[in-house]
């Protein structure tokens, strides 16, 4: 069957055999590796592919195994999507604590890439609030696996390397409503920027923001920040579940030189007019792109790259600006451009993407050569400044550039299954 992740770089045959519980996966993941698990494919690049391999498709362990509704405590399968996990319990008061820009993945996809959200700086990473998993590796052996072991510590974060997660345990959070009260607010420069990231820390729980990507070191934005309400607001109704859908993809990407330039002004001065406080539900805040389905098809046939870089807080002004001002004179980018900050946490995981700093993270249509000239220059940049590419956004790292990024691959390769191999582990790790 022919398999693309989000970013659509390609389309190559796989062998997908759907994994429905312990016994069978165990007997088939023997038969059928290497290969490497395949949960809801919203990863952009290739660390959820194995091209004329075996993927094990997790989409179908998808049952809740026990909630707890006083601790909040829930164990369910690896398959479910985090959007399931909040439709059923947000209206038990009940909900995730850390979620990425879309809640279409699964439980497995997030622990294996340990996700962060917007509020990094308050309830750190995805794997934060993972209690406990069963993880089973390639030759049969079935691991109960919970924090402070090395295991677990290599598997949140770990690209799927480790083993396959069967369940999860997990942590949810109490809530008093699904509305958050938000503030938006437009900037002008990066230290304007930086300055609202600071001051937003303690009262905010969530930060993020639109940055227009051709605005270079100059950079104007819309800073975001929200916090979980008490009640509903008096007369807003939930927003409607109906979802949009790009019906096809166009034979070239929607996103190219001449549309990117309106649309981040135009963009930009909507957003601004709604500048001041607000309340919204929290889905349309916090995962804006799923309401239209299938948008990644906008950027043509070729597909898309996103590069998701984290700097050091200390030079993140300088390395932002530099990075930006390549992408302005390369004239490349997408209006779909995120900076944000994250928090001064220990990482639950040895590969985990966040570092105390901030992360910028962009859209490029895919146009071969010329993409990849531009992100060696970025490279560049991100290297000299302390920092590191994120792997779930990643389709092309060089494997030294990995390896500077992350001073625990040598400890995570001791835990690794000999049985388990990516596109993305052979371009990394070699074989
Ligand atoms: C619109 C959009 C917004 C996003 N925003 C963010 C964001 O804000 N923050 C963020 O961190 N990420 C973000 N992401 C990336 C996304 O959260 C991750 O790529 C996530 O890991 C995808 O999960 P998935 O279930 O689709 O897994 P896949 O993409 O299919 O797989 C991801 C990895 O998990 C492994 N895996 C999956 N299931 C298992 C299992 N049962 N056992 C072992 N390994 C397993 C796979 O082998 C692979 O290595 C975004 C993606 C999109 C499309």
């Amino acid at each position: 069957m022919k398999i693309s992740s989000w970013g659509r770089l390609s389309q190559d045959k796989h062998h997908v055999i759907s994994l429905s519980d312990h016994h069978q996966a165990a007997g088939l993941i023997q038969q059928s590796n290497p290969g490497i698990c395949f949960g809801n494919g919203r990863s952009y690049g290739d660390v959820c592919l194995n091209p004329g391999g075996t993927l094990w498709q997790t989409s179908t362990l998808n049952r809740f195994i026990h909630f707890d509704e006083q601790t909040g405590r829930l164990r369910c399968e690896a398959g479910v999507l985090l959007r399931d996990i909040q439709r059923t319990l947000v209206p038990r008061g009940w909900m995730l604590p850390v979620t990425p820009g879309t809640q279409l993945i699964t439980v497995g996809g997030a622990i294996a890439n340990d996700v962060h959200g917007k509020n990094h700086h308050v309830l750190g990473s995805f794997g934060d609030h993972v209690h406990a998993f069963r993880l089973l590796k390639t030759d049969g052996t079935l691991l109960d696996c919970s924090p402070h072991t090395n295991l677990f510590k290599a598997t949140i974060g770990g690209m799927g390397l480790t083993g396959i997660i069967l369940d999860a345990e997990l942590q949810l959070r109490a809530i008093k409503s699904p509305w958050l009260t938000t503030d938006t607010v437009p900037y002008h420069s990066l230290d304007e920027f930086f300055e609202l990231a600071d001051a937003s820390e303690q009262a905010w729980e969530h930060t993020v923001s639109w940055i227009d990507c051709l605005s270079g070191s100059q950079a104007r934005g819309i800073f975001l920040r929200a916090n979980h309400a008490d009640a509903a607001p008096a007369g807003n109704k939930a927003p409607s579940a109906k979802q949009l859908t790009m019906p096809l993809t166009p034979p070239l990407s929607l996103v190219n030189g001449l549309s990117l330039r309106p649309f981040n002004e135009l963009y930009y001065r909507l957003q601004a007019r709604k500048a001041g406080p607000s309340v919204a539900h929290y889905e349309p805040f916090s995962y804006p792109l799923d309401a239209l389905q299938h948008w990644n098809r906008m950027y043509g046939p070729r597909g898309f790259y996103q590069y998701q870089c984290v700097v050091p807080r200390t030079n993140a002004r300088d390395a932002i600006a530099a990075l930006l001002d390549s992408i302005r004179h390369a004239g490349a980018g997408s209006f779909l451009a995120v900076l944000k900050t994250f928090g001064d946490r220990p990482a639950p995981g040895l590969l985990s993407f966040p570092m105390p700093g901030a992360t910028l993270a962009l859209d490029f249509p895919n146009k071969g050569s010329k993409t990849l000239q531009l992100f060696s220059v970025l490279d560049n940049i991100v290297r000299e400044a302390g920092g590191r590419l994120y792997a779930a956004k990643d389709a092309r790292m060089p494997a030294d550039m990995f390896a500077a990024g992350y001073p625990n691959v040598p400890e995570f390769l001791t835990h690794r299954d000999p049985g388990i191999s990516s596109a993305m582990s052979r371009r990394l790790f070699g074989s």
